[in-house]
Formats: structure tokens, sequence, C-alpha cells
């Protein structure tokens, strides 16, 4: 146990008569002054004992002033800070024994050196009762949360303000199913609200463009190293904005335009930068598009392997935005080497399985693998490459300078953060109960009788081809979000309906599983689709099933604190 222990002029004398007992106890400690008599301001002194305490040097402060009260005042604005000002031994027993205090604080103007000691003594002796306390002190640490979330914000831009209040508000009492979608840890949060947003750091640690980059390098270095162990890939670039990003940086990196691209066509779940035509991959290069077959809506791997012998082109791209179906990496790397094209995988989606060792890793496989970092990897919004050794150096002059300036250190760190938060034991289970979500939620919708495109799911996410039910995806996504399920309107594979409107709906498990539901969830969530969409008209059952979910989120809360 160790103390630190910090007094204005009035807690001199005391201190020196506790420093005592503390000695004769052999109890260790920390004195951060003040040590003279001469007049000092009790919150400086205040914040240096609660440091002490906060960053875990110390188990407990002890502060003293006059009255105690303007040190219990002070110590109690830092966060994880219960200071308790003690008047007898009973203060001191309950403050230790239901409140779980970590700072003692006396005042020397109403408390005798005796009484005093014999505080201290009870305050060593008595330890935290756990139990029915903690749900009160975890009560207290929200409360702290929440008031000291947005607290400049609230008073310089209300507006701005108040709408972020009630995104929060609306994360939190809807059911989040956008496949793409999930909730980033607080942390990662923090991370992503800091001064790092202020620094320009134009190239990479140790080869900056600008001065000032010492904690920036820090920052980069981790994120690079932990996401290299965290993928065990020979090299990485944390700097793309988005996934987006990532890709143009690729397919800059070593094509040129008018050169073919392989991608998979974005009707049968591919994305727009594998080579839609509205994109810049479809303006600049020559597209040949690959799909899933009519019989079991799988890749067609045999259509893969004549497209590419037929087109030669210069980069095949596997990868997906909507395909619930193991990708089979290793057959299209054959596939690649056979006929010379580079080997890409947009791991976008699947990135958090991959970590986690769910979904087979592409690494081994890929000259380059691209991903965002906010999908069920759950961390920031953005980008990342990883790729051979050998691609290293043009994949860096590509992203820096090649397409963007300045990198935005603020979503690196947190990009770090969340690295680290990948490595987890926790992490892994939590990708695994991802999968057991969408199978569960996939064989119930089937009982139900939805059409769910290819069977079933491996992964995160699953297709629901709405057409038996003679409903359009646009209408799905309108019903269902009035109710409280947020999904959005997909086209399925060989849909005859446009992207406006679509004969789908895409629905994913990331962000209810981080939430911490389970299989019992699944079965309510397929409950309440099919009761809706079975009756999209039905105002009331909406309200109904819209009352249901609600109280469904409210039992397992992600940002309550700060709605
Ligand atoms: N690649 C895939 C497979 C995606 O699903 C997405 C986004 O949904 C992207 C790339 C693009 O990511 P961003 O929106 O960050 O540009």
């Amino acid at each position: 146990m160790k103390f630190a222990i910090g007094n204005d002029h009035a807690g001199l004398e005391l201190k020196k008569y506790l420093i005592n007992i503390l000695n004769e106890m052999n109890i260790s400690f920390t004195d951060c002054g003040a040590n003279s008599a001469l007049s000092v301001d009790y919150p400086d002194f205040a914040a240096k004992v609660v440091n002490e305490v906060q960053d875990k040097r110390c188990d407990f402060g002890l502060l003293i002033c006059g009255t105690g009260i303007g040190m219990s005042i002070a110590a109690n604005k830092f966060p994880g800070i219960r200071a308790a000002l003690c008047l007898n031994e009973f203060m001191a027993k309950h403050a230790r024994l239901h409140n779980n205090a970590n700072v003692l604080v006396l005042g020397a103007r109403v408390t005798d050196n005796f009484s005093a000691g014999a505080i201290l003594k009870e305050w060593i002796k008595i330890k935290f009762e756990e139990g029915r306390h903690e749900k009160r002190i975890s009560k207290i640490c929200d409360i702290e949360k929440s008031n000291s979330h947005l607290v400049t914000l609230r008073e310089k831009d209300p507006d701005i303000y108040r709408i972020i209040k009630n995104e929060i508000a609306r994360q939190e009492y809807k059911l989040e199913m956008i496949a793409s979608e999930n909730y980033a840890s607080l942390s990662d949060i923090e991370a992503l609200g800091t001064v790092l947003t202020n620094k320009y750091a134009e190239g990479y640690p140790d080869k900056r463009y600008y001065g000032g980059c010492v904690n920036v390098d820090m920052v980069e270095e981790l994120a690079r190293t932990r996401c290299k162990e965290l993928f065990g890939a020979e090299h990485v670039n944390v700097q793309p904005h988005s996934g987006s990003q990532a890709n143009m940086a690729v397919y800059f990196s070593v094509l040129k335009p008018g050169d073919t691209i392989m991608g998979m066509n974005l009707s049968h779940g591919g994305h727009l930068t594998h080579g839609s035509s509205a994109n810049f991959s479809g303006k600049f290069y020559k597209i040949i598009s690959y799909g899933v077959n009519k019989k079991d809506y799988k890749i067609d791997y045999d259509e893969v392997r004549d497209l590419a012998r037929l087109n030669r082109p210069r980069i095949i791209v596997a990868g997906a935005s909507a395909y619930p179906r193991i990708i089979d990496f290793a057959l299209f790397k054959s596939i690649a080497d056979e006929v010379g094209a580079y080997f890409m995988v947009d791991m976008a989606h699947i990135a958090g399985l991959d970590a986690a060792g769910v979904h087979r890793s592409p690494v081994s496989y890929a000259d380059f693998v691209t991903s965002t970092t906010h999908k069920t990897l759950r961390g920031p919004r953005g980008g990342m490459i990883l790729c051979k050794k050998e691609f290293a150096s043009i994949i860096d002059k590509m992203i820096f300078p090649g397409i963007q300036g300045g990198p935005l250190m603020n979503v690196i760190a947190a990009k770090a953060v969340c690295f680290k938060e990948a490595m987890t034991d926790e992490f892994k289970i939590y990708q695994k109960q991802v999968v057991i979500n969408a199978q569960v939620l996939a064989s119930k919708l089937m009982k139900y009788g939805f059409n769910i495109i290819s069977g079933g799911t491996d992964n995160h996410l699953m297709l629901v081809d709405l057409t038996c039910k003679n409903v359009s995806g646009k209408e799905a996504e309108e019903v269902l979000e009035k109710a409280g399920i947020t999904i959005n309107k997909n086209v399925i594979p060989f849909d005859a309906k446009p992207p406006t409107v679509t004969s789908g709906i895409r629905i994913g498990t990331p962000a209810v599983t981080t939430r911490g539901m389970k299989e019992k969830e699944m079965e309510q969530i397929a409950d309440f689709i099919c009761r809706i969409i079975s009756d999209p008209q039905n105002t009331s059952l909406i309200n109904e099933v819209g009352e249901e979910i609600h109280k469904l989120c409210r039992q397992f809360p992600v940002y309550s604190h700060l709605v």
C-alpha cells in the first residue's frame, strides 16, 4: 500500500504528524508538498496527489487543508477519484467499505491530531466490500463520463452538440444491423477527439516534411508495428484515409490507365472500387467482372479462371461488400499466378474475422491486402494497406505524395488502439460470436420463409431476397427503420430491380454483437423482422415492435452513459 500526500499551508503540521504514523506502520508514501507554511493554493496540491492515484503510482491519496472542504471539492473534479472528507473513524470506515473512496481528506482546523491519526488507521484497515456497492460505484463512473463528455462543444456550438446527442441516442436505442458498421470503443473515440488532429506529418516516421513530429512518429510506429503483428504482414501502410483510397493506391502503384482489373461484379457483392463504371476504377481501367453462379450463389471459380485466361488481367481483386461465404484465397492466387496477374484482396468486410482467425487469412496469398478499419475490425473510420516487402516503397510513395497529403494522426492513433484491442482473447470470442449470431439469424429467417441468398452465411452478413414477400429492399429498409432496425437495401445477384429499389436487404451482426447480444436475441430480431415485413403497412404493429426493440436495446447498453 502506498499513499500520495498533499496539503496546503493550513495542513502542514497535521501532515507531519500523520507521516510519523505512516512511518511507524511501515507504509510507504510520496510527499507531494507543500512543505512550507507560506500561503499556497490547495487545488495545485490536490492535483499532484490525484495524479499519483490516477496513474496508479499510489493506491490512495491523503489531502489536508483547513476544513478539508476545498481539497475534497478539487479532488472530486478528477475522473476516477472518489475523495472523502472524514471527521471520524465511522466515516472513514464507510467511505472505504461502501464508496471505495481512494482519497482521504482531513481538515486540520476541525480534526485534532489524535483523531486524525485514528481516522487514517481505520482507513488503512478497511477494505471495499464488493457486491451491492459495485453497481453504485459504476453509476458514479457513468455520471462522471457523461458529464465530462462534449462539455465545451455544448457551450460553444449547441446546434452541433444537440445533433451529436441525438445520434448517440439513435445508435443506443436502435438495432444497428448495417453489415459495414460497428461501435468503436470509447478509447478509440477518445483518441479520435485529440489534438493529434492539429498535426501535419507529411511523410513517414523519421522521414517527415514537417517539424514537431516526435509524438506522432511514435503513434504511427506503434500503429504499424501492431498492425503487422496482428495480421502477420511484411509491410503495412496505416495512412489511407479510407478503404477506397487504399484500393486506389494499389491500382495506381502497379497499373497504367487502360490496364485490366478483374473484380467482383458490384451487383453480385463486389465494391464500387472493384470496377464499377460510376467509380474511378471503372473509368480509368478496363474491367472484367466475375460473379456468383445461379446454382448456389457462390463465387463461380471456373468462371473466374476462364475469364482470367481469356482477358489476362494485370490484377485480380478478391473481396466483397455483400458476399456471405468464405472466399477461397488460395484458389484465387493460383488463378492469378497462372495468368501472371497481381493478386489483391480487399478484406474490408472481414478484417476483424481475419484478425481473430475466424476467416481464412489472405495475407500469405495476396501481393496486396487492403482494408477499412471500421467494419468488423471495430476501429475508427479509415483504411490501410498490407503488402509484401517488395512493394513497400511503391505503396508508401503512392499514398504520400501520390494521392494523399498529411495523414490524419488522430485517426492513426485510434487505429493503433483498435489493433491492440484486436489482439485480445476477448476480441477473438467476439468475432466467433459475430458469425454464430449471423448464422442463427439467417436460419431463423429461413424458418420464417425468407429466402437467404446462398442458403446461409459463413461470415458476419446475409443477403435476404424479399421477392417472395412482395416487398422491395427500399420498402423494407424504410419500414424496418421506423421500428428501430437499421439495415440497407441491397441488390441481390441477378436482381430484376434497380439499385435504388432492389429486391433485397443486407443484414449484419457486428454491431449488435458488440452490444453483447447472442443467439437468443438473434431469434428475437428474426421475429421482429418477420412481423414487420409480413405486415409493413400496419402502423400500430410497427409501434409495438418498436417498443420491444427499445426495451431490448436498453438491456444491452453500449454508449448509454453518453446519451
Ligand atoms: N472495400 C469494400 C469491400 C467495402 O465494402 C468498402 C466500403 O463499404 C470499401 C472498400 C470502401 O471503404 P470506404 O467507404 O472507407 O472508402
